[in-house]
């Protein structure tokens, strides 16, 4: 089951049992029964490793460890003010599905062994003749060696490493998932690398962030800033209706305390900046103009209420030609 040879080291044995939990793992392996067999693979895995602790930890300390990888995780603003769950694309050394990890093809009939031609010795270091170990000194041989991974159980592939992303993350902020950088170099057994994963916030349409301070231009129909009026305004983590006073239909700012990006590891989360811009409605039927045209003569009937500055320019051009 393991696909091991007797003389195999504790580090082949490790890898292989790492290859059967992949060939197990339920995310991988659709038989029902994967849990099951998953479970009880890491279960002797364990047991392994704490009979070995001590001298793995021995290892450990003289082994090195493998390099980190580092790549980028790009990120709406809103995924990373909400937080998220992100899918990230990892390319690593995966289960071989020919041979199923072993490195090894059942042959259907038994071949020559092409190591040793058969003889089931081999000349080794000196002028002596040693047992062969492809064939085990039997001359002839049941499988062969995988052509797909070359006898290593592994081929590169892509695999989906989902990543926890906590709200409040900034663009530059890096992210670290240990155990999934490089295997560490040779046939050491020491720990794998790190993933090092900066976060990148994607230019949004409508956001613009300052650190934590979120700024959002909304057009608001002028009518509703005359009359006053609720007005969605989106945010990041959701839009927030504002209730707006009756009052002037000219470009102003507000500002919502907190509502802005959220905070994170102290830093208090940032106010959002609404400019609000008041755009003027189009495309007007002749009702509707007539209805505009009538309400207007009512303005201009009490211009100095209604349009001081237009009462005020029209009384400089009266002072101007007396
Ligand atoms: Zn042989
Ligand atoms: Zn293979």
């Amino acid at each position: 089951m393991l696909g091991l040879e007797p003389d195999d080291g504790a580090a082949a044995i490790r890898r292989a049992f790492r290859r059967l939990a992949m060939r197990w793992h339920p995310d991988r392996n659709g038989d029902p029964a994967a849990l099951e067999q998953f479970r009880r693979i890491r279960a002797a895995y364990e047991s392994l490793i704490e009979l070995e602790d001590e001298s793995v930890a021995q290892e450990a300390a003289r082994q090195p460890r493998g390099a980190d990888r580092r790549d980028e995780l790009w990120l709406s603003i809103e995924e990373a003010a909400r937080g998220c769950e992100k899918a990230y694309r990892l390319l690593s050394a995966q289960c071989c599905g020919d041979c199923e990890g072993s490195g090894w093809i059942e042959l259907a009939r038994s071949r020559m062994c092409t190591v040793c031609s058969g003889s089931g010795r081999v000349r080794g270091g000196g002028r002596h003749l040693e047992n062969c170990t492809a064939c085990d000194g039997r001359g002839f041989s049941t499988r062969a060696q995988c052509e797909m991974c070359k006898g290593s159980g592994e081929v590169s592939g892509e695999q989906s490493v989902s990543v926890h992303v906590r709200p409040g993350l900034l663009d530059g902020d890096q992210l670290r998932l240990r155990g999934l950088g490089e295997a560490p170099a040779g046939e050491g057994e020491g720990e794998p690398g790190d993933l090092l994963l900066t976060v990148r916030l994607r230019v949004h349409p409508v956001f613009r962030m300052q650190r934590r301070e979120l700024h959002v231009e909304l057009p608001v129909p002028a009518f509703t800033l005359l009359t006053g009026g609720k007005v969605a305004v989106p945010l990041p983590v959701g839009e927030e209706i504002v209730s707006l006073p009756a009052g002037e239909a000219v470009a102003h700012e507000l500002r919502l305390a907190g509502r802005g990006f959220p905070g994170r590891g102290g830093e208090p989360a940032g106010d959002a900046v609404v400019s609000i811009r008041p755009v003027l409605p189009g495309a007007l039927t002749p009702e509707q103009r007539k209805m505009l045209a009538r309400l207007e003569k009512q303005f201009e009937k009490e211009i100095a209420t209604h349009y001081p500055e237009i009462a005020g320019f029209r009384a400089a051009l009266d002072a101007a030609s007396d």
